[in-house]
């Protein structure tokens, strides 16, 4: 279908990088057309005002023109600065992670609505500072694999389908989800990759996983989990993560960089 020389389309900006002598390449997340690559032309010149100056994480309205390869900015609006977001570098880096993992898992010219929807409101629940980041980025990596096609199965086991009982199971990222002791013990042969990245997935952490896979951020966001509980569920969805992208993840290391003992001690010395 042709579009318009000429069209409008809201967006937020995922990541930006500099290309010629003046311009930017701009990564956007976008409700009707998925991932999206435009170029801001002149947008590192002082002068340039209209087109250009768009920041990371913002959510942005965009008058378009068609260009031969990838469409050009002609007009750009801030809808949401992210004043708040802004404020605190722990928070920017959860920005960077959000906008990274959408990057990696979004798909260009394919409409995802509820991606678009669950990056705006957890880019917006980030700068409250009530919000727990830590808690927030397990929420969102669980439900952005959901919109993105990779929900891992956390209610029947994987091999033979039968609800998955309240003890410890297993976890198979090769098999996309929970296997449980039975089929570990018995079954292998019948087990994709024969069930040998399976580990071990606490009572806790199951618990943990489907509450906040199914539960919306408005209840998620008073949860405590126990360190031990955090740190299984970290693990296991860093480690799914990886798998599906077949790479590690960039922000990630700055992540761990900021929850280094020594770096938080220093900023609470400040
Ligand atoms: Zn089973």
């Amino acid at each position: 279908m042709a579009r318009e020389r000429l069209y409008r389309l809201e967006a937020i900006v995922l990541k930006r990088s500099d290309i010629g002598e003046a311009d930017r390449l701009l990564t956007l997340l976008t409700p009707a057309r998925g991932k999206l690559r435009v170029i801001a032309k002149g947008a590192r010149k002082p002068s340039s005002r209209k087109s250009g100056h768009v920041e990371l994480f913002t959510r942005i309205a965009l008058l378009l023109a068609q260009g031969k390869q990838l469409d050009i900015i002609t007009q750009a609006d801030t809808l949401d600065t992210r004043q708040t977001l802004r404020a605190n570098l722990d928070r920017i880096g959860y920005a960077y992670y959000l906008a990274e993992l959408v990057d990696q898992f979004a798909a260009e010219e394919n409409e995802n609505l509820a991606l678009f929807e669950l990056l705006d409101h957890a880019l917006t629940w980030l700068g409250d500072a009530a919000t727990n980041p830590i808690l927030l980025a397990r929420f969102f990596e669980l439900h952005l694999l959901t919109h993105v096609g990779y929900r891992p199965q956390l209610f029947v086991c994987e091999n033979c389908g039968k609800p998955v009982e309240p003890i410890e199971n297993y976890f198979s990222i090769t098999t996309g989800g929970v296997l449980d002791p039975n089929c570990v013990a018995t079954q292998r042969e019948h087990i994709e990759g024969r069930a040998r990245d399976a580990q071990t997935l606490s009572l806790n952490a199951l618990k943990a996983l489907r509450y906040l896979q199914t539960r919306s951020w408005d209840t998620v966001r008073a949860v405590r989990l126990s360190a031990a509980t955090h740190a299984e569920i970290e693990t296991l969805l860093y480690r799914y993560i990886a798998h599906h992208l077949e790479r590690n993840l960039k922000s990630v290391e700055f992540l761990r960089e900021l929850r280094q003992p020594s770096v938080m001690a220093e900023r609470e010395s400040r």
